[in-house]
């Protein structure tokens, strides 16, 4: 029996493909170049069309979001992008929203495009590593020379026009040992609510390239596992004193949804895969955009309809597998309700007896998990009671005040007050 299309399912889509104007170190995009060797790289009017009807109709829900991603989309020029707002405003049935993202690395952002952002109110994600050496690290142009000024003016830019924007950073082996210098810069020079953190983690396939979700090792300017959970760690220790409802980040979103068990707010805390798919620009479309791959490819829209790929056996197998491939070691973890072994794509360690399968970011995500735990009980608490997550920091000020006169208060052979088991001259008072 042919299963049926879920009632909603989420595509990225790319219609300048892999084509950028930058050239970033780290870019898992650039090389798949070489998987349409003859290609032009631009969504034809007739591609944009059926894609943008097709998954309009395909959706069972009352809001629809048509993402636009890279490469760099804003290649195609805002002409493209005008033809598919008419497209999908065209195609939208009565009382359906249609809401549109799009992920750039604002080089090419004026005022002509903000003012079509502003007025079509696309949800912008800027890719911006922080600060200036942080961000030039690996974020360059063709020729080699740092974008931090071009990417902070499209910032500017935005703001100046009211566009919803939100940061997209990277976090690699340059900036991963910076968090607070990132988050500050964020918050304090940059001014915005929103951010989106993304690890890097490159493998190296058997031919030196990172093309494929292949090979065990890791480039150099991937995030070192206990690093990334460190970097957690600062950012949300800061946040949890003094952000609560005024900065949001994807992490502790996602992990406030777990704690809460109210779902998956990204796709790596979802327990299984399969529905946030990747359209390439001729109407491939992939069963994810981590893996635009021969393996993955589901079929072409042009020649079989979107809701048929989607309800395929193959996309069902590879959303299972994300559950089913856990090794015994994820599936005993005291944290596998908020980790859910993360990406498959970086699923290529060892556990510590042997088994495949284990995810190369584990440490840092333990670590984190581990570390927010008593916080995030306290935050689901809080808004299982009808009060505010923002309480939570009063909360943590008394508790730090009492703790304050319990170690002032303290002689030096009693327990240690902050509960650890040890005399107070072994622990916070030595
Ligand atoms: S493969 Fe990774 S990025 Fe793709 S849907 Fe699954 S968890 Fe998300
Ligand atoms: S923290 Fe590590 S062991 Fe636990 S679920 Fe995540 S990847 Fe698996």
């Amino acid at each position: 029996m042919v299963r049926d299309a879920p009632p909603a399912f989420h595509i990225m889509a790319k219609p300048s493909g892999a084509i950028c104007n930058l050239k970033c170190a780290y870019c898992f995009f650039l090389e798949k170049e070489r998987l349409y060797p003859d290609s032009d790289f631009r969504m034809s009017g007739e591609v944009m069309e059926e894609y943008v009807s097709q998954y309009i109709r395909a959706q069972q829900v009352p809001e629809v979001t048509v993402a636009w991603q890279g490469g760099e989309p804003t290649l195609m020029g805002l002409d493209f992008f005008r033809r598919t707002v008419e497209a999908a405003a065209g195609h939208a049935p009565p009382g359906m929203r249609i809401a549109y993202t799009m992920q750039t690395n604002g080089i090419l952002l004026d005022d002509a495009w903000c003012e079509f952002l502003r007025a079509n109110h696309f949800l912008i994600g800027l890719s911006m590593d922080g600060p200036r050496e942080l961000h030039d690290a690996n974020r360059r142009d063709k020729g080699g020379q740092g974008t931090f000024e071009r990417v902070e003016r499209a910032a500017r830019l935005m703001q100046r026009h009211q566009v919803d924007f939100n940061m997209l950073c990277t976090v690699n082996a340059a900036n991963a040992g910076h968090p607070l210098e990132v988050y500050r810069y964020f918050r304090d020079v940059l001014c915005v609510e929103w951010i989106q953190f993304i690890p890097i983690v490159e493998r190296i396939n058997s031919d030196g390239s990172t093309l494929m979700q292949e090979g065990d090792k890791v480039t150099d300017r991937s995030v070192d596992p206990a690093v990334w959970g460190d970097f957690l760690i600062a950012i949300f220790d800061e946040w949890v004193h003094r952000d609560v409802g005024k900065m949001f980040v994807n992490y502790f979103e996602a992990a406030a949804a777990s704690w809460a068990g109210v779902g998956a707010a990204m796709c790596i805390t979802d327990e299984t895969c399969g529905n946030a798919l990747a359209l390439e620009h001729n109407g491939d479309l992939y069963a994810c955009d981590h893996f635009v791959e021969p393996a993955y490819l589901l079929g072409n829209i042009m020649e079989t309809p979107m809701r048929e790929l989607v309800a395929s056996e193959t996309l069902r197998r590879f959303g299972d597998n994300k559950r089913d491939s856990l090794p015994r070691y994820c599936r005993e973890c005291g944290v596998l309700f908020a980790c859910r072994g993360e990406c498959p794509k970086n699923r290529f360690a060892l556990t510590p007896d042997g088994e495949p399968g284990l995810n190369y970011l584990c440490a840092g995500y333990k670590a984190w998990l581990g570390h927010i735990d008593p916080f995030m009980r306290t935050l689901t608490d809080l808004l299982s009671s009808g009060r505010y997550a923002d309480e939570i920091m009063g909360i943590l000020r008394e508790q730090e005040n009492d703790q304050r006169k319990a170690f002032a208060a303290a002689g030096r052979n009693d327990p240690c007050p902050c509960g650890s088991g040890r005399k107070f001259k072994h622990c916070h008072g030595s």
